[in-house]
């Protein structure tokens, strides 16, 4: 009897183990099923936010790439048109830098030189400035003080230079009718003056004052008529050119054409005119 209740105690106790097992086994199974599905759903959310992330990183470097092309374009025409200014300055700059201005070729009435201080009043071209300074300072190194007084002078201030002369010269006896082709030999008549260009000047001897002949042996032009070429600039009027410049010998009158043709026309002992083929 007790064997059989010890028997049946245990087949209970068999079961009652049975069953916990499989009810662990059940909640163990339930909670792994959910640990994965919990795992997958956040996998995916990670590849839903992904996709999302590189969906926008498609359009930002689609939009960047665009924005690149048009900026890059942008440059290609800047540069372009930057060229096209500069063949368009660099022409200009030759027209300009070798404009003949003499009794016979007035100055473009719409001509407007660029031009800059340059100290005392005076004023140059925006190219030929800096050239002028160095070339005074160079002489200056070796002694010579050189005076630039004269420099570009604007169609009312030639008028009244002009006017003045004219007057002097009837002071000295001449007509009314004469005088102003008598004055035009000394001051050029207005419209006709190279220093309306902005590219000549008048540079005299620190001891020599004087607007004449004796400034050819002061040691500032002798050093400037051998120097100037080296800076671009060139002696206008040389000694027996009046007929091909219409201006008397002016040892003091210097014009700037740019370093290469100076160099030229002095090496070939020429005027402009002759240079350009109009003298
Ligand atoms: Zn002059």
């Amino acid at each position: 009897m007790a064997e059989r209740k010890r028997k049946r105690k245990a087949g209970v106790l068999l079961w009652f183990s049975l069953l916990l097992l499989i009810s662990l086994g059940l909640l163990f199974g339930a909670a792994w099923m959910r640990a994965a599905e919990a795992e997958k759903e956040a996998l995916e959310a990670e590849l839903a936010k992904n996709r999302m992330e590189l969906a926008i990183r498609r359009t930002t470097d689609a939009r960047r790439a665009a924005i690149m092309k048009a900026k890059a374009e942008a440059e290609e025409e800047e540069e372009a048109q930057r060229i096209s200014a500069k063949d368009a300055f660099l022409a200009r700059n030759r027209e300009e830098l070798l404009m003949l201005v003499n009794p016979w070729n007035m100055l473009p009435e719409e001509y407007e030189p660029h031009v800059v201080e340059i100290g005392d009043g005076m004023y140059f071209d925006e190219r030929a400035a800096g050239p002028l300074a160095h070339m005074l300072a160079d002489a200056k190194k070796e002694g010579i003080i050189a005076v630039p007084i004269s420099g570009y002078r604007t169609m009312e201030y030639q008028q009244g230079l002009f006017d003045d002369k004219v007057l002097r010269v009837r002071a000295n006896g001449f007509s009314e009718e004469e005088a102003p082709a008598e004055a035009a030999k000394e001051v050029a008549v207005p419209g006709t003056s190279e220093h309306q260009l902005g590219l000549a000047m008048d540079i005299l001897d620190v001891n020599n004052p004087n607007l004449d002949w004796t400034q050819q042996w002061s040691p500032a032009q002798r050093w400037l008529m051998e120097h100037c070429s080296e800076y671009g600039f060139i002696l206008r009027f040389p000694d027996g050119t009046e007929e091909q410049t219409g201006i008397i010998y002016e040892p003091w009158h210097y014009r700037y054409v740019g370093l290469s043709v100076a160099k030229e026309i002095t090496k070939a002992g020429v005027t402009l005119e002759e240079y350009l083929g109009k003298g």
